[in-house]
């Protein structure tokens, strides 16, 4: 077969090469609510016309469901058994230390976007926050940077100079929608000026985390993507967008935060130091969220007595072990704990209260990580073709259903 109509085959499966530019959007935090509330207000008349004229699906994300491990499942096209990252934090038992998970190294899996990249296509990817970058962009040969840093690309780490200039723009503050608003922006240029074959944009929950769907806020937020979509689509893309995770409300009806301190609890239950809690949400950028999620994974010898201790605990969904985890939710069983705890809808789980700052948290805590953050959007502004009905569809499907199985022509 000829070399340049050939699929290409990244991680066991097959992606056909795009006819016209394929662009996939990853919207943080985006809870389906966000596009029905905004399309009801009569903001965001482009993804009004994507659920008319193209297709509107409901997927299933990574859990835990944050940020990090469902970004690396969507430009691998795999879980986190086969890629590797499961969170943003693991516990490296034999050095006695918490190791960061943003580093490339701990990757298992290459990506899509790199694959697309060494077979000839033109490839570019740009993400809110930079600490993503080096995890998307890795071994990828094209044009990769963040908002955050858009000022620190350059042709020889990047692939691209002078982004500033090319976004007319400058560097956003990195707890701003404008952070978001950046990657679109780069988006629609590099589309006008670089034409990349695939694109992948991803820009950060910061509204998400602070603004419940149909408020003001919200909504500008959707009614400014849906403007930059328009324009994406205008160019002649191919649209797929999704979210690397959902977003609740983890308040009682005071709008008091729901902890559960699991540190705490479980010194008290088995003794100071038996176990070791650790929080995978937490990462540098934690002002929004105060490093509460609502997933934990814990390091214990005692699991059956730890086990019980948690499922007492009111705002505790399940508990799991590290082989039942591992396959219920498709997770590298050495880079989790010896139990996997997952809280309800509305309740996110701490180490102890000491060591979480909720100063920052001026309005009602919004958070993810369970269960219920699972379900997100898959929206495309074309229709799609030959999906099997009854197909449990992931987030990390996208760039299948937008390469395999979306119209190229309108
Ligand atoms: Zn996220």
């Amino acid at each position: 077969m000829d070399k340049r109509v050939e699929p290409i085959e990244v991680n066991g499966r097959k992606y056909a090469r795009p006819s016209a530019p394929v662009v996939v959007v990853c919207v943080d935090g985006c809870e389906p609510d966000y596009i029905t509330q905004a399309i009801q207000a009569g903001v965001a008349p482009f993804l009004q016309r994507m659920l008319a004229q193209g297709s509107s699906l409901i997927g299933d994300c990574v859990v835990p469901s944050f940020t990090n491990p469902n970004n690396v499942s969507i430009v691998t096209g795999v879980p986190p058994a086969v890629h590797g990252i499961c969170g943003n934090y693991f516990y490296d038992v034999a050095k006695d230390r918490e190791v960061m998970m943003n580093d490339p190294e701990f990757l298992r899996a290459p990506t899509i976007l790199a694959a697309f990249a060494d077979a000839g296509a033109r490839v570019a990817a740009v993400t809110a926050k930079d600490k993503l970058r080096t995890l998307l962009g890795h071994r990828m040969k094209g044009i990769c940077f963040s908002a955050e840093k858009a000022d620190q690309a350059t042709m020889a780490d990047g692939g691209i100079d002078d982004v500033l200039q090319l976004v007319g723009r400058p560097v956003p503050s990195v707890y701003s929608a404008e952070l978001s608003e950046f990657v679109f922006a780069a988006g629609v240029k590099l589309l006008q000026t670089h034409r990349p074959d695939l694109m992948y944009l991803s820009t950060t929950d910061y509204v998400q985390h602070k603004c419940a769907p149909g408020t003001p806020e919200a909504n500008a937020f959707y009614a400014m993507l849906s403007g930059y979509l328009e324009q994406l689509d205008a160019l002649g893309a191919v649209i797929g967008l999704t979210a690397d995770h959902g977003m609740s409300p983890k308040t009682d009806a005071a709008g008091r935060p729901r902890v559960v301190y699991l540190q705490q609890e479980l010194d008290d239950a088995l003794g100071e130091g038996r176990a070791r809690v650790i929080l995978p949400i937490t990462d540098p950028y934690v002002v929004h969220h105060g490093a509460l999620g609502s997933f934990a994974t814990v390091y214990v010898a005692d699991t059956a007595g730890a086990r019980e201790a948690l499922l007492a605990l009111p705002g505790v969904e399940l508990v799991l072990g590290r082989e039942e985890a591992a396959r219920r939710f498709e997770l590298a069983a050495d880079r989790i704990g010896d139990l996997v705890v997952v809280a309800d809808h509305l309740t996110v789980l701490g180490t102890s209260a000491a060591r979480h700052d909720l100063s920052g948290l001026t309005v009602p805590l919004r958070s993810h990580g369970g269960l219920s953050e699972q379900k997100v959007p898959l929206l495309f502004n074309r229709p799609l073709h030959g999906v099997a009905t009854g197909r449990r569809l992931r987030n990390f499907d996208v760039f299948d259903l937008a390469l395999n199985h979306a119209s190229p022509a309108r």
